[in-house]
């Protein structure tokens, strides 16, 4: 795997595994009731699963059964259609990416050598070792010379967490577990970390069970939501928009938020919606990039005290006019959150690509309510 060609192959787990927990339960010794209790879902290869729930819901425990850090109760836990019990426990965790919050990068190795932990354990010659770890910080946006002899010491919290994730990537895992990986981050940096993975699983298209405990991290980074509560019992799974539209149940509804359908605003950029028609930028009128969501649209135009604002394409042109009547029409349209999630499925690209991509092809929902 080379950022984005797949050529350089030779790596031992090429391809990413589905993933499936049938009847999971888990009682820790000692304790009364169970941290999960007959949890099945199935998360399909190369798909991003988010598990949210608040604190003590069992995310972690889900973690740690799945690399089986600790034991099963009860069920069946499938990598690849095959039952992780078994695996020799070493040899699955090597097949299994894990990034933490605290990310436990060895202290006293180099950036270098802490990517290249599963590689050398798997005995990888050392000029291919040398080679994966510079394509991965490469993938990851850091100067391979200038950070890779660096200890972790010297680096940022952003920076750290990013070595950690391509630590996780190092050997090409068909699963990833991320528990809570940016949640001691600053927001800034947090959501660029965000932006930044997602534009590395466009490339990388690994299964990947990511735990958040922040519903807005799940609706961003997730293909699926699975929403846990208290004793690991699974509340809903389904994708943002779905659960957005459609929460089963009062749980879910509060976790969500009352602001849900401004959240399913979220989910689609402006390249989504069918715009007002610009003749080219308006003298005095703010501009907002196409890539943006629609969400943002709408605070910036609030911030405009409601004037309309001048869509630019990538290429700084003018792609058309976003007004504060067309995004009113947009927060009643249930389909909207529903068609970004299926473009997000059917195509794995992410939000720069799709505006580019397919930003002329969209149904003219809400035309006549902008002209
Ligand atoms: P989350 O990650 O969602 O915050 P955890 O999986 O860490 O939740 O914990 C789920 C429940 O299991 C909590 O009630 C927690 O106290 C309990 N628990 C977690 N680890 C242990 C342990 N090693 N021994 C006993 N109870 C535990
Ligand atoms: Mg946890």
């Amino acid at each position: 795997m080379s950022a984005g060609s797949g050529s350089s192959g030779a790596s031992p787990f090429p391809e990413a595994a589905t993933l499936e927990l049938v009847g999971v339960s888990k009682r820790y010794p000692g304790q009364r009731e169970p941290a999960i209790e007959d949890l099945s879902l199935s998360v399909a290869a190369g798909e991003v699963c988010v598990l949210v729930g608040p604190s003590g819901s069992g995310k972690t425990t889900a973690m740690r059964l799945i690399n089986r850090m600790i034991a099963l109760s009860d069920g069946d836990i499938l990598l690849g259609g095959r039952s992780v019990l078994g695996r020799e426990p070493n040899e699955l965790r090597r097949e299994i990416g894990y990034v933490i919050q605290q990310i436990g990068l060895f202290p006293h190795h180099t950036v270098s050598e802490n990517i290249a932990t599963v590689p050398r354990m798997l005995g990888w010659e050392k000029s291919r070792i040398a080679a994966r770890v510079r394509e991965l910080l490469d993938l990851i946006g850091m100067n391979a010379d200038e950070v890779g002899p660096r200890y972790p010491g010297q680096l940022s919290g952003g920076q750290r967490q990013r070595v950690g994730v391509a630590r996780a990537l190092a050997a090409d895992p068909p699963l990833m577990l991320m528990d809570e990986p940016f949640g001691a981050i600053d927001p800034i940096t947090r959501a660029r970390l965000q932006d930044e993975f997602l534009r590395l699983q466009a490339q990388v298209g690994k299964t990947v069970v990511f735990v958040t405990h922040d519903i807005d991290e799940a609706i961003k980074m997730g293909d699926k939501i699975a929403i846990l509560r208290q004793g690991g019992r699974l509340a809903q799974y389904a994708a943002p928009a779905d659960l957005l539209t459609n929460p089963a149940d009062e749980f879910v509804a509060e976790f969500v938020g009352a602001d849900r359908a401004l959240k399913r605003l979220g989910l689609s950029t402006l390249a989504d919606v069918e715009l007002t028609a610009a003749g080219g930028p308006m003298p005095g009128q703010g501009t907002i990039e196409l890539a943006a969501t629609v969400r943002d649209a709408l605070s910036k135009v609030l911030a405009s005290g409601g004037a309309p604002l001048t869509v630019l394409d990538e290429q700084g042109g003018a792609a058309g006019i976003v007004t504060l009547e067309l995004l009113g029409s947009l927060l009643g349209d249930g389909e909207l959150g529903d068609r970004a999630a299926s473009d997000r499925k059917a195509g794995g690209e992410m939000l720069g690509d799709r505006a580019a991509g397919n930003g002329t092809t969209k149904a003219a929902g809400s035309a006549e309510q902008a002209a």
